[in-house]
């Protein structure tokens, strides 16, 4: 099952029309336009240019029959493939650098041998990852440059190839949406973006019944991440926190006060992104530091 680019949102909505539907189990690709929306061709095309309505559009949206309302959607990324050339701009009043950007920039950076093309001497390793992912939300429409419970604009770096992503599914169906590639970010996307890029994603939908989330989760071979989203990093932080003690206190037989402990000594926070309309944290749990637990998403 392919979802072309041309059939995108530009709003998590409850109402947006399922363009495919597909069963729990199944395999889709998503195809998938850069956050510009394609619009960027050349250097000179400064983002004053570009036509706003036509920013972040996410591919989707997915219907997955039998997602309920309180199931959890398992999104496994199997394979990210990425376009050869990706852009990045400058927008002045922008992001954590403004005060130093000398006015506004766009910069096309070739994909070659691995390695995206910052200049001659800089080329700089890929970490491919998904900018835009979520479902829809309860009872509103989110625009897709914004993050929050649903996902969305998470700009979150650890989602990538041969991760699980976990939403909690708000709406029958759920409605999966994705898009806004980065072949290169790194933690804060302090300019306000990465290499944005087009490409397609693979993934895998599965329906898991019986386990309550409120944000999203990511899970690796190494970790398990909660992710969250709030009008500052501090809030994004606690929330992420609030929610990795949940997940372990619902699968470690430890008293509270132990647990807090054990996240204090093992847990790591990161922050995904301090640019976009809500800031995303994100707080890390090791499995292999509690191997003894065999710690997993399904209680
Ligand atoms: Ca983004
Ligand atoms: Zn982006």
């Amino acid at each position: 099952m392919i979802i072309k680019s041309d059939t995108v949102v530009y709003n998590m909505s409850p109402d947006n029309e399922p363009v495919v539907e597909c069963n729990s189990g199944d395999e889709v690709i998503f195809k998938t336009e850069d956050c510009f929306g394609g619009q960027i061709k050349s250097e000179d095309m400064i983002l004053d240019s570009l036509d706003w309505d036509k920013i972040n559009p996410a591919t989707g949206p997915l219907k997955i029959k039998g997602a309920d309302i309180g199931d959890v959607l398992k999104v496994s990324i199997k394979k990210i493939n990425l376009d050869d050339t990706g852009a990045m701009t400058t927008i002045p009043e922008n992001g954590l650098l403004a005060k130093f950007l000398t006015g506004p920039e766009t910069k096309l950076i070739k994909i070659k041998d691995n390695r995206a093309i910052f200049n001659d001497k800089i080329k700089l390793p890929l970490n491919p990852m998904i900018g835009v992912i979520g479902v829809a939300p309860k009872d509103k429409d989110i625009p897709c440059g914004t993050p929050g419970a649903h996902g969305g604009n998470m700009d979150n770096k650890v989602i990538r190839e041969g991760t699980d992503v976990y939403f909690p599914v708000n709406v029958p169906g759920a409605l999966l949406a994705m898009g806004d590639l980065h072949a290169v970010m790194g933690d804060g996307e302090v300019v306000i973006c990465g290499v944005e890029i087009a490409g397609e994603v693979t993934v895998e939908v599965k329906i898991v019944k019986d386990v309550k989330i409120e944000n999203p989760m990511v899970e690796d071979d190494d970790a398990f991440y909660t992710v969250a989203s709030a009008s500052t990093v501090d809030k994004a932080v606690e929330k992420a926190s609030d929610d990795m003690f949940k997940f372990l206190e619902n699968r470690i037989s430890l008293s509270a006060n132990e647990i807090a402990m054990l996240m204090s000594l093992i847990c790591d926070v990161q922050i995904c992104q301090v640019v976009d309309p809500q800031k995303t944290a994100r707080m890390r749990i090791s499995k292999k530091s509690l191997n003894n637990f065999n710690l997993t998403f399904n209680k």
